[in-house]
C-alpha cells in the first residue's frame, strides 16, 4: 500500500475536505483539528500542508496553513 504523500492531485482535495469536514480521510473518524480521533489515530498535520501547497500550485502566496475558522 502507498502512503498518502504520494496521491494524485485530484486526491488532495478530498483530503482536505474531509480535513475541513472533521471527518479523517483514512478511517472515516472523528478528527480533532488535524489529530483523527477515530481508530487510526492519524496526524494529518503534514498532508494537509502538503495538500494546500500541492492544490495552490504555482501561486506562491504565504498564508496559514490552517483551515479559517471564522
Ligand atoms: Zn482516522
Amino acid at each position: 500500500m502507498k502512503t498518502l504523500d504520494t496521491l494524485p492531485g485530484e486526491s488532495n482535495t478530498s483530503v482536505i475536505s474531509s480535513i475541513i469536514n472533521l471527518v479523517c480521510p483514512q478511517c472515516g473518524g472523528r478528527m480533532s483539528e488535524f489529530q483523527c480521533e477515530g481508530r487510526c489515530s492519524r496526524n494529518w498535520l503534514a498532508e494537509w500542508e502538503w495538500a494546500n501547497q500541492a492544490t495552490r500550485s504555482s501561486k506562491s502566496r504565504r498564508g496559514h496553513a490552517g483551515p479559517s475558522m471564522r
